[in-house]
């Protein structure tokens, strides 16, 4: 019995295969996640006439012969829009592979969430102004959130308290999140960190911001710092392992502002 589903959908990463086929890791709509062998993709430019490019919302048609089998075939896909443009700021760029490899890591395969893709491409939407640290912290919390890891923010991870979170904080990724003056002597992991007021009140607004607002979202530089490095330790304990995307932003950042 052969499965078709017409869908729309994003790139997440494509692999060579062969000569000329192209094994690509996809985010769809109906299907969530999957894997699909696009094959000649390689040998051929026509046959999916940009639709398979990063960055590209593409309509989707997706075929698989048995039940079960891991790899759909990819029968067609046809750009939808194409926001390959972002790529041409190397900032841009990077924050947009950030999101995609954390929809990769983080979500679980064919299950599917429009809500995930509804954020990929908010996001896109909105780094056409150009990259912000608030809008990739409201990305991150969106998909924490949707993805069933919610980052506790407004109340302590540990007991559900939320009025004694301003002295004595700090930010606990595997108890998940904030962590209670009273509960803090419990948090003793290597990805422990102070949280201060003002970074805990920052990520929850940020948490709460819908994406296309959040680059106005405005935060010293010290607590714009420590906010991005609690959640890329929160996000890095959720994958389990470094996330290439975080190196090459690092590598980007180094190369604009060398200090
Ligand atoms: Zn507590």
């Amino acid at each position: 019995m052969v499965a078709r589903v017409d869908t729309d959908g994003v790139v997440l990463r494509t692999t060579a295969v062969g000569e000329s086929d192209l094994v690509v890791a996809l985010f769809t709509r109906e299907l969530g996640r999957v894997s699909a062998i696009a094959r000649g993709a390689r040998s051929s430019r026509r046959r999916f006439a940009g639709g398979l490019g990063l960055l590209v919302h593409s309509e989707l048609a997706l075929a698989r012969r048995a039940r079960g089998a891991e790899l759909w075939s990819l029968e067609g896909a046809t750009a939808i829009v194409d926001h390959g443009g972002l790529a041409a700021d190397p900032v841009v760029l990077g924050h947009a592979s950030y999101a995609l490899e954390l929809v990769r890591e983080l979500a679980p395969p064919e299950a599917p969430d429009p809500v995930v893709l509804g954020l990929v491409l908010e996001l896109w939407a909105a780094l056409a102004a150009g990259p912000s640290p608030s809008l990739l912290r409201a990305f991150e919390l969106a998909l924490c959130d949707e993805l069933g890891s919610a980052v506790a923010l407004d109340r302590c991870a540990a007991c559900s308290r939320g009025d004694d979170l301003d002295r004595g904080a700090v930010f606990d990724p595997v108890r998940g999140g904030a962590v209670c003056g009273a509960c803090a002597p419990g948090s003793r992991g290597l990805g422990v960190r102070p949280l201060s007021p003002e970074v805990r009140r920052y990520l929850a607004a940020a948490a709460t911001t819908p994406l296309a607002e959040a680059a106005a979202l405005v935060v010293a530089d010290d607590e714009r710092a420590a906010a991005r490095d609690l959640m890329l330790g929160f996000v890095g304990h959720l994958v389990g392992k470094p996330l290439r995307s975080v190196a090459f932003v690092a590598q980007v950042h180094a190369g604009l502002r060398p200090t």
